[in-house]
């Protein structure tokens, strides 16, 4: 398979995802069998740019080029209404077809390109990378974050937060207990999140696509039901809680959910936002993800601010998440209008505000 990459700024420019972005670096160290991109969304003059860096695998150089400037968009958005300085920015990483490629190598050179960037942009571990990738990239650059330990804990308490204030929404009390949940992708987010609910839960159904990682998450809780990929948004439940990639919900699924909630991890989970309103007229209650999965945020900026993590004060901002939350719902009643297409706009005043 050969690899097409767009040819000139115009080309770039014309991508639905584009956005007027402050900056686009293609990253080309063949060397290394480094490929990929770092899109800078927004950059508040006064602050660097945020967002974490992603390995996967795309079929074009362009395929990954879109999911690096629709990331780092949201990005941007996560980052105004968890009130934080940052603008939004993503790095992704083409995953080699080529076997022989050492990834620690590959891993080094990608983090050369973050330290040219002179601390505009700071960046952790998205999907497809870990720790110990992490810890690879701080030797090359200084510009990592995600060492506080809390990170994927703090994703999850948001989320957590965020299926309180939706049940509130729609039956009158945020009390998990006897009620029900479907997850998708149990990795560190998803998994985080079932060892909150699964205390108080009624029932939760759970997929991954990885086997080894579903076995293992029902060897820890056993109080699961394992179902396929293809059915996870399809079964009848209060709460369907994508935590696997972006796009769960497709103009072609909706209408297969049988869910009264979405709250989830998973960033983008809306295929688009004509999406959001579909559900809104389904009468489906929809928590805008970048709103309900930024605890993970707010704790890098933390740690990049400060020299010493201050745990105490990330979960307090973190609770705010209810706030934001409820705000956003009340306006969506009032205005009968999608509740991601509010958050959009909202987040839109604040960024568009940086000089
Ligand atoms: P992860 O790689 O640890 O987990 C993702 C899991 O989803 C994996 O187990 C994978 O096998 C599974 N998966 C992939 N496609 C699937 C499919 N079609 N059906 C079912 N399972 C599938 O990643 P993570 O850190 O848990 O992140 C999950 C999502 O949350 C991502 O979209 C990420 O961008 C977002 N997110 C993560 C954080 C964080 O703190 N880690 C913060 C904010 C947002």
């Amino acid at each position: 398979m050969t690899f097409e990459y767009l040819k000139n700024n115009r080309e770039i420019e014309s991508l639905s995802e584009f956005d007027d972005h402050y900056s686009v670096s293609f990253l080309n160290d063949k060397k290394n069998g480094l490929k990929g991109f770092i899109a800078i969304h927004r950059k508040n003059p006064h602050f660097p740019s945020f967002g974490a860096t992603r390995l996967w695998s795309y079929t074009t150089g362009t395929e990954a080029l879109s999911d690096a400037l629709r990331l780092s968009r949201m990005m941007s958005y996560k980052s105004a209404l968890a009130g934080l300085k940052a603008g939004g920015a993503k790095g992704v990483i083409i995953l080699p077809k080529d076997k022989q490629v050492d990834k620690k190598r590959l891993l080094q050179a990608y983090a050369k390109q973050v330290d040219l960037l002179k601390g505009n942009f700071i960046t952790g571990t998205d999907v497809g990378l870990d720790q110990s990738d992490l810890s690879i990239l701080k030797r090359v650059t200084p510009y990592i974050v995600g060492f506080n330990g809390h990170t994927t804990e703090l994703t999850a308490q948001g989320i957590y937060y965020a299926i309180q204030v939706a049940l509130k929404e729609v039956f009158g009390n945020d009390d998990i207990k006897g009620k029900t949940f479907a997850i998708q992708g149990v990795g560190k987010v998803g998994e985080a999140l079932l060892s909150l609910l699964v205390p108080e839960a009624k029932k939760i159904f759970i997929t991954d696509i990885n086997k080894k990682t579903l076995r293992e998450v029902v060897e820890k809780h056993r109080r699961v039901t394992i179902v396929i990929p293809e059915r996870i948004h399809k079964q009848e439940v209060d709460v369907f809680c994508p935590c696997a990639l972006s796009g769960a919900i497709t103009s072609k699924n909706i209408t297969e959910l049988s869910c009264r909630i979405i709250v989830g991890g998973a960033n983008n989970q809306l295929e688009d936002d004509t999406v959001g309103s579909l559900l809104h007229r389904l009468k489906i209650l929809y928590a805008p993800d970048y709103i309900a999965n930024a605890g993970g945020l707010i704790a890098v900026v933390n740690e990049y601010k400060n020299q010493k993590f201050d745990h105490r004060l990330v979960k307090e901002r973190v609770y705010e998440i209810k706030k934001r939350l409820t705000e956003i719902f009340e306006i969506s009643k009032k205005e009968n209008r999608p509740t991601n297409l509010i958050a959009n706009e909202l987040a839109q005043k604040i960024f568009n505000n940086y000089h």
